[in-house]
């Protein structure tokens, strides 16, 4: 269940339960009620959901590194989880070691636009006549884990619940995040990618997972764990070791930044007289959509 709801294998909610479980407090990414994504910190178990899974948008970090650093100053353990770049900059908030302090990035592609979101939002509610969005996940393992959807739980303007769902290669906003077009500027060149933020471990996908460990790979999610300078030796899962290389054969993003496309001006020029879709489908070659 848990590892259904991960965008990997859910070792971030084993990693969270235990610092709740010592009475520490956990920061993550969540969304609000206006489905924009922001950090939030979390004291109990039953709340973790709100932090599960991969949020494909720059979250807020808002006022969490000075939350965090009042809950490290009282000396309760903190894990903070976010993107390299939200490690390093807690980091350099705190500017000294807490031993209280557990630190964990994801492997991170890049962070698409938060407006590039809400622009995609608005046509999606406009398009399926949308009155609530009940839930959104970027990683539904509805199609399996390699081939995840973008789902939408919503109510339409008669109160019926619908879910709208679109595996990776069929979502537009997939399509324009993967295509490089949205991400954050610093994201094509990003100096805390590859172990450079600091944290403690970074989670990632195990893509090639199929070839790696085809014994255990059933296509509903495996988590890859990169272990630095503190011990997370977790009970209750199951542990392989790989090779790094071959790690990164599948996942580039562990060591190398996306690329800069030609068309990223073109597209946020297009976007505001076009939209997100038609702006997409203007700037990627081969379009499916
Ligand atoms: C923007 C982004 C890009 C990623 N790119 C890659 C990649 O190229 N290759 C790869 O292997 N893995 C990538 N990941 C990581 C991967 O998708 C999983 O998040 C990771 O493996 C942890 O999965 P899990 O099953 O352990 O737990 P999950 O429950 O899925 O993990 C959720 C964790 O991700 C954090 N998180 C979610 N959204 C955000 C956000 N917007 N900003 C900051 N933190 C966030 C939560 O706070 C929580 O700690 C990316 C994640 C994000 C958010």
């Amino acid at each position: 269940m848990v590892r259904l709801a991960s965008s990997s294998g859910g070792i971030f909610t084993l990693l969270a339960e235990r610092t709740i479980d010592n009475g520490g407090v956990v920061f993550g990414a969540a969304f609000d009620k206006n489905w924009d994504v922001r950090h939030i910190c979390i004291e109990n178990k039953s709340e973790l959901r709100k932090v599960r899974g991969s949020k494909y948008v720059q979250s807020i970090i808002g006022n969490c590194y000075k939350q965090a650093k009042t809950h490290l100053d009282t000396g309760l353990e903190v894990l903070f989880s976010g993107t390299p770049c939200q490690i390093a900059g807690l980091k350099r908030f705190l500017r000294k070691d807490y031993m209280n302090l557990k630190t964990m990035d994801v492997v991170c592609y890049g962070t698409p636009s938060p407006m590039v979101w809400k622009m995609y939002l608005d046509e999606v509610r406009l398009k399926y006549d949308i009155s609530q969005i009940i839930d959104i996940q970027f990683r539904d393992k509805t199609e399996g884990w390699n081939n995840f959807s973008l789902s939408i739980k919503y109510k339409d303007k008669d109160g019926k619940e619908k879910v709208f769902r679109e595996t990776l290669n069929e979502n537009i906003f997939m399509k324009c995040f993967l295509s490089n077009l949205c991400l954050r500027p610093s994201c094509y060149a990003y100096p805390t990618r590859n172990g450079k933020s600091g944290s403690d471990i970074t989670l990632a996908d195990l893509w090639g997972a199929e070839n790696i460990c085809p014994e255990v790979d059933d296509d509903k999610g495996i988590s890859l764990v990169l272990l630095r300078n503190k011990d997370f030796t977790l009970p209750g899962f199951v542990k392989k070791e790989i090779e790094f290389s071959k790690a990164v054969m599948y996942n580039p993003s562990i060591e190398s930044d996306v690329t800069l496309p030609d068309k990223r001006d073109r597209f946020f020029r297009l976007l505001h007289s076009d939209g997100i879709h038609k702006a997409t489908v203007k700037c990627t070659t081969k379009s499916r959509f």
